[in-house]
């Protein structure tokens, strides 16, 4: 039997990185096994279901490169897979369980059952359905339904003990009268998501159940639902969830916790993916990078732990700058050009006709990023002119040689637009010559005549990437500013 995994989103809001931690699970395991992965949009709570939060989930899929081989819009043999377009489905197996036995219409109103829930809470026993319309004639419900009311349909927890067993939380009795006899279509007609899942990953074939483990109380009543249904259940794999760093569930408190919002802070796809891979799974060789290709060749279910993984933000922007690094130019450029452009230092115009000089800036600078949004402020050297000069710069524009060395700088430069890096070096060897000042007096005296700071990029890259123009108006400048005190 070949492989067949499906990611379930509720199009409910932006997805969380748990869901898509699960959609990659399920994909490493899909493509390791040769097998088929599958996404199905479990849209049946129409209040909060939005078709803007459906696009989302094709557009995070797609920026992560999880891609899949059957779903809502490309369609496939087990279709459609979208939950609202099965609704028929769903009421017909409910007809065929109700026929079985396994299922009956319940009358009970909200009023009834808040009242029953509050006894039994009272009472301290759990708020179990009484099974009052349990043993209801056909007759007496149809005219019931006949007469105008309307029933919900409520699954018979038909046996007292259900074995769940797990891949990774091994075998778990569940006693059902923990639960009782549980609603699986409301009396307006939506089915509820224990009942469509099982439906749903019975007919598609579903092989493995990989999911949080917040589903697990929930498996042995799908486990009962496959049973009455006549299928087999699929094997399970519950993955536990992902904590922040003060253990709590992973939250917005916490930072990031959407794809969307890490794409749009400058997090490349392959640093979620690699890191994301490593919430509760390990690789045998104790490796941590790993391209998505590599994952799938090393992925499997039995090395996926049982204990909750800690969210480490620190470590995915390591590893987002280790990505980063190994960028090519033009694959940076393009990356950083949203956010340069929304940074609105530079005009897409100027960006793209000095194109090949943006990405030598780019290389010069990206060492220090951690996200693509780093850029723009990274970038400044080469887009704004400093408003002060740092103390630091200060100190060595103090020396007593550093006018003479940016008078001489002004003087040698003013024949060129921009300079070679071999300009450069034969210009700075001959200032040394003319002026004495060498090492940090020298070189640090350009750089703070420049950039009015002592930290940036190579001198070499701002004193070559910039127009000589510009370069001798900003030193003028730092002449100035200096002689002003
Ligand atoms: N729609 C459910 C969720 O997002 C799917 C759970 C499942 O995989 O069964 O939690």
């Amino acid at each position: 039997m070949s492989v067949r995994v499906r990611f379930a989103p509720s199009p409910t809001g932006h997805i969380h990185v748990g869901n898509v931690r699960t959609a990659l699970f399920n994909y490493l395991f899909a493509r390791s096994e040769g097998g088929r992965f599958i996404l199905r949009i479990e849209d049946t709570d129409l209040e909060r279901s939005t078709l803007e939060s459906e696009n989302l989930i094709y557009e995070d899929l797609k920026w992560l490169g999880l891609d899949y081989d059957e779903g809502p819009k490309m369609g496939g043999d087990y279709g459609p897979y979208r939950q609202t377009e099965r609704f028929g489905i769903y009421r017909k197996c409910a007809e065929e369980l109700m026929e079985k036995g396994y299922a009956y219409k319940c009358f009970c109103t909200k009023e009834e059952l808040d009242a029953e829930r509050e006894k039994a809470q009272a009472e301290g026993r759990p708020p179990l359905y009484s099974g009052k319309c349990s043993r209801m004639t056909k007759e007496e419900a149809d005219r019931r339904e006949a007469a105008g009311e309307k029933p919900s349909i409520r699954f018979r927890a038909f046996k007292p003990n259900v074995l769940v067993k797990d891949m990774i939380h091994g075998e778990i009795n569940f006693p059902t009268n923990s639960f009782g006899d549980f609603i699986i279509i409301r009396p307006d007609g939506t089915p509820i998501y224990n009942y469509v899942v099982v439906v749903d990953d019975a007919m598609m074939k579903i092989t493995h159940v990989i999911r949080g483990d917040d589903h697990l109380p929930n498996t042995p009543k799908q486990v009962l639902i496959y049973e009455a249904l006549g299928y087999e259940a699929p094997t399970f794999a519950h993955i536990p969830m992902i904590l922040g760093p003060d253990h709590a569930k992973l939250s917005k408190r916490h930072g990031n916790t959407s794809v969307e919002q890490f794409r749009s802070s400058g997090y490349l796809p392959e640093a979620m993916i690699n890191y994301m891979a490593l919430l509760s799974w390990s690789s045998d060789d104790e490796k941590e990078l790993f391209s998505k290709e590599e994952l799938i060749s090393k992925f499997s279910l039995s090395r996926v732990s049982k204990s909750a993984a800690v969210f480490d933000f620190d470590k995915l922007d390591w590893m987002n700058g280790y990505y980063i690094r190994r960028k090519t130019a033009d694959e940076l450029y393009g990356l950083c050009l949203p956010f340069l452009l929304d940074s609105g230092m530079a005009d897409g115009g100027f960006l793209e006709k000095e194109k090949e000089r943006v990405k030598a800036m780019l290389l010069s600078v990206r060492d220090n990023f951690v996200k693509l949004s780093d850029a723009p402020a990274f970038m400044e050297v080469y887009f704004k002119r400093a408003a002060e000069i740092t103390p630091e710069a200060g100190e060595v524009l103090a020396l007593e040689t550093s006018a003479p060395v940016l008078e001489a700088f002004l003087d040698k430069i003013k024949n060129y637009e921009y300079l070679s890096p071999e300009d450069y070096k034969g210009i700075m060897k001959e200032i040394q010559k003319e002026t004495g000042a060498k090492g940090k007096a020298l070189y640090m005296a350009v750089r703070a005549g420049v950039t009015r700071s002592t930290k940036g990029p190579e001198m070499d890259s701002v004193a070559t990437l910039l127009p000589v123009k510009e370069l001798s108006g900003r030193v003028e400048e730092t002449l100035s500013m200096i002689r002003r005190g």
